[in-house]
């Protein structure tokens, strides 16, 4: 595949070039038309596979035409990991209509996430307790959210995040499409999947 058949739209096609994203890498070759079609999807891709791209393209794609509430839910293991997310989805993003991201994470403060999540945003990129703590509190709605996607599995499970990852999900409607990524195959992520997932595409490169 390349890029500029994916039917994107021309700022998003801008966007990638001037990120230097000339030619798909391998997982993006593979993940990026099967998350297009809408479908779940297992994938196993390390850090510098650019994985993150070939997640967040299908996601933008997604919530493109959504209305102005949380429509797509990328989880992280750890702030950095989200940090680095939320950098590229601003990069890919920039200049499309209404496609504002909230960040909500732990060891930062919590009244400008809080804040920031009142401004119509579209994508929630978090880490699991804060965002926990933040629907315990009521302030933020999930029915809306169309995809979800949850990166470094495999760090997840072995920081213990796996029924908090669960207890999200449990308040998500149950049309959506979902994303699992991890670097390795641990044997947890079965058990998630066949929880979470629906006649999932399973992606190695
Ligand atoms: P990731 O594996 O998602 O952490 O991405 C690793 C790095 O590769 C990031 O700096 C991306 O900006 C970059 N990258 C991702 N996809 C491409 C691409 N198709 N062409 C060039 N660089 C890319």
């Amino acid at each position: 595949i390349e890029f500029e058949h994916c039917g994107f739209p021309e700022t998003l096609n801008s966007n990638l070039k001037n990120s230097g994203y000339e030619v798909p890498t391998p997982i993006q070759m593979q993940m990026i038309p099967v998350g297009l079609l809408g479908r779940d999807i297992v994938a196993s891709a390390d850090t510098g596979s650019g994985k993150t791209a070939a997640f967040l393209l299908p996601v933008i794609m997604k919530v493109l035409k959504e209305a102005e509430t949380p429509s797509a839910l990328i989880l992280a293991p750890t702030r950095e990991l989200a940090i680095q997310i939320e950098r590229q989805a601003k990069e890919l993003m920039a200049g499309l209509p209404n496609m504002r991201t909230v960040l909500l994470v732990g060891g930062l403060p919590l009244p400008p996430q809080l804040h920031r999540l009142k401004q119509s945003v579209k994508v929630i990129i978090a880490t699991p307790g804060r965002l926990l703590e933040i629907l315990k509190q009521n302030s933020v709605q999930l029915h809306g959210i169309k995809i979800v996607v949850v990166d470094e599995v495999d760090t997840m499970l072995k920081m213990g995040f796996q029924q908090q990852v669960l207890d999200i999900l449990e308040d998500i409607s149950h049309d959506h499409q979902t994303i699992l990524v991890s670097a390795t195959i641990p044997v947890g992520i079965e058990h998630l999947a066949n929880q979470l997932l629906h006649d999932f595409v399973r992606i190695t490169v």
